[in-house]
């Protein structure tokens, strides 16, 4: 055993020697102290635990529109389930209309500050919280009996006192009657919903969401999930079945999550039999409103009013859309066990790229995002158009995208699809999957993001999609600002959150799909992770958990630099030695000859930048019998001798500058022309984070050595990946330019 040891020791001598020069980081460290530890709610595999709950909340709601004072008001009743082990006294609800009044963090804000001259849009941010009388009004909130429920409002959270507290198990009812001023949406940045006004004509299209007081996720780790709304952190909510009765001028069209219930009273009887043939059309979109309908109803205003029902089951929010101005297409897509019908809703100012796109893209979502996780479940799945910006909501989605006098650039196109197959991709995260986006942006952005830009990839090749590379310019940025990716939604950069929070992660997940696990194992390990979390509510530690657990693949190393650090890939070739055995026997005094060259060679600092200088020898020679241990058969030295002669055999260097540990590729490119590709995995970086020495026996003769040639890791600086250092010496002869 001594023995052993001893070789052992000897064995690992140069490996410590070396990690010594720069402290031992951790990087392959458990990550178990930054995450939250297991519990018999959430389990140490990443799933579900056997105490796992949740709360439920049901609406009944009943809401009005007046189109002339663009005042929407309701009543609802909300069946509330407590499904904790805990009492509750009070409940917390969500009141998002209240963040464009006057004491919103956003107020004050000049927009890139007070400047000679400001643009009038930018300058009615100023004013315009003073003169709006934005946010919601609570008329009342009464228990069952009817009984005035004690209620206090912290901008936009609402804190009701119930009158007797709500045991584990039990469930309550209340009604609360509310209204509020809808906004115009081009007055308000990062508007999410509200009017659009179309002078031309003296329509509206609007865009209703966050517009009913909603209940706040209470849970195990957050207990109620109520940090202020802040326009850039998103939103948490609990499941439900709802059931919406709107009231709207009577030519409007209503486009809604959930299925309508009474076609029979909306909708004319063409529209009614269009529809019916849409359910049966499942290659092309049936138009229930052409554009030249849509046009004339746009030229009369209704004064009366009409009432669309709608039914929702299983959903965490409710959102819709009504205008006048509606064109609607719809086409039915086959699931396993039941039909969804794909459908736009657009006003003629969107044609004709909507009509020839959008419920195409819708379809598109609906079939990778599938396949990639579970089975769409809702009966409609519908992008409606507006001017800009993308946003997501059970079963409907507010789209931007549109062209000018009909014409749309190839860009603007490409941009309007994925803005389209994005936000009906948030369907799965976070309708369904159900995070938390008022803290973890990114675990809704980012992994619908993955999946939105394999859509691209997959159903519009033409188009341009993210992959390692397009990140490089941001992980490159300034170190300063940036924040790692596990950063609450609110206290990330408005010029950085795209970035930060979508690409990055996005980025992340193709690495270990397509360079780290394995593009079958890891679909597997995504499609479980989904599976496990469907309407539920996951936190990061069970997406890192059921990563690895699904694939036995400790990925710790990767959580814990690409999400909870700023550092970036930048590994350097730095060296390259060449050499062969030699092919006859040498005499001891030529052994001890080649050993003092190859020890001066190294404590000299002449180190080659090329191949010219040929190969250096080695000598092979005979293994001393206690090498052998305890083994009492013996190398044939002759026959491996044989299998090296005139072999190349490449040392390579490379050291981690970026601080990220990766995979490593590392291309050959031989002098014939051909080439070849040796992949690595990240855990070489164990035992020295700095630096790695690896060696290869290659039969051709190398030209070229070339790290991450495909471009898998984000790699920053592309310039130090090859040997020879021909592009990095031009690169430090331009900076020695520049400095004299
Ligand atoms: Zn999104």
């Amino acid at each position: 055993m001594k023995r052993i040891f001893l070789i052992l020791n000897l064995l690992f001598l140069p490996l410590l020697i070396n990690a010594q020069k720069q402290p031992w980081q951790g990087k392959f460290e458990p990550i178990d102290n930054l995450i939250t530890p297991p519990s018999t709610y959430r389990t140490a595999s990443g799933a579900p635990g056997r105490d796992y709950w949740q709360q439920r909340a049901d609406y009944n709601i009943k809401a009005s529109l007046d189109e002339k004072t663009k005042v929407l008001s309701g009543e609802e009743t909300i069946t509330y389930y407590n499904n904790s082990p805990d009492e509750l006294t009070y409940v917390w609800m969500q009141l998002e209309q209240n963040v464009n009044k006057k004491e919103g963090e956003s107020f004050g804000d000049a927009f890139g500050g007070v400047r000679d001259s400001i643009s009038s849009l930018n300058m009615q941010y100023l004013t315009r919280a003073i003169e709006f009388p934005a946010g919601h009004t609570i008329k009342y909130v009464k228990n069952a009996s009817g009984k005035d429920l004690k209620t206090l409002v912290n901008q936009t959270m609402m804190k009701v006192f119930l009158d007797s507290p709500l045991k584990s198990g039990e469930t309550t009812q209340f009604q609360i009657s509310w209204s509020y001023p809808i906004t115009d949406r081009s007055m308000f940045m990062l508007s999410r919903e509200g009017y659009e006004y179309f002078p031309k004509d003296d329509n509206a299209v609007f865009l209703i969401a966050h517009w009913f007081p909603r209940m706040c996720v209470y849970n195990d780790t957050e207990g109620w999930q109520n940090k202020q709304f802040r326009r850039l952190g998103e939103f948490a909510l609990e499941f439900g079945n709802y059931d919406v009765e709107i009231t709207v001028p009577e030519d409007h069209v209503v486009a809604s999550t959930g299925s309508l219930q009474n076609e029979d009273q909306v909708l004319s009887k063409q529209q009614r039999k269009r529809l019916d043939e849409a359910k049966k059309s499942f290659d092309t979109p049936v138009l229930i409103i052409t554009p030249e309908e849509a046009l004339k109803n746009e030229q009369s205003k209704s004064s009366k009013m009409k009432t669309w029902k709608f039914k929702a089951e299983n959903v965490r929010d409710f959102a819709w859309a009504t205008s006048r101005k509606f064109i609607w297409d719809a086409q039915a897509h086959q699931f396993s066990d039941h039909v969804t019908m794909a459908m736009s809703f657009y006003p003629n100012e969107g044609l004709p790229v909507w009509e020839e796109e959008s419920t195409k893209a819708v379809v598109a979502a609906l079939e990778v995002y599938s396949e990639a996780t579970f089975e769409y479940p809702y009966p409609v799945a519908i992008s409606v158009n507006t001017s800009n910006i993308g946003m997501e909501f059970p079963m409907i989605s507010f789209n931007g995208g549109r062209p000018k006098n009909g014409k749309i650039s190839d860009m603007a196109k490409a941009g309007m699809i994925g803005t389209i197959i994005h936000e009906v991709g948030h369907n799965w995260f976070p309708m369904i999957v159900s995070s938390d986006e008022r803290q973890w942006m990114w675990m809704d952005e980012g992994l619908n993001t993955f999946l939105h830009q394999r859509t691209v990839a997959e159903k519009y090749p033409q188009f341009s999609h993210t992959t390692p590379k397009s990140i490089v310019p941001f992980m490159n940025g300034n170190q300063d600002i940036m924040r790692p990716i596990m950063t609450s939604s609110d206290n990330e950069l408005l010029t950085q959150f795209g970035a930060n929070f979508y690409q990055k992660p996005t980025v992340g997940l193709q690495i270990l799909r397509n360079s780290v696990i394995g593009k079958e194992l890891f679909d597997q390990a995504f499609k479980e992770y989904a599976n496990r979390w469907k309407y539920k509510h996951p936190n990061p530690a069970d997406l890192f958990r059921t990563l690895e657990d699904a694939t036995a693949t400790d990925l710790d190393w990767f959580w814990r630099g690409w999400f909870f650090t700023t550092d970036k890939t930048d590994m350097e070739l730095s060296q390259v030695k060449w050499f062969r055995v030699e092919e006859k026997d040498q005499n001891i005094e030529d052994q001890q000859k080649k050993t003092k060259i190859q020890v001066e060679g190294q404590d000299t600092k002449t180190v080659a930048t090329d191949f010219s200088g040929g190969p250096e020898m080695i000598t092979m020679t005979e293994t001393p019998d206690n090498n052998y241990g305890g083994f009492l058969s013996r190398l044939d030295e002759t026959q491996i001798r044989n299998n090296l002669s005139g072999k190349n055999i490449y040392e390579v260097t490379i050291k981690n500058v970026g601080g990220l540990v990766m995979p490593v590729t590392i291309e050959w490119q031989y002098t014939d022309g051909s080439s070849e590709t040796d992949r690595l995995p990240a855990e070489i970086w164990r035992y020295n984070e700095y630096e790695i020495t690896k060696t290869f026996v290659k039969d051709k003769e190398v030209k070229q050595v070339v790290l991450d040639p495909n471009f898998e890791f984000a790699d920053v600086e592309t310039a130090n990946n090859s040997f020879p250092k021909t592009e990095e010496a031009s690169q430090f002869d331009k900076f020695k330019e520049k400095k004299n």
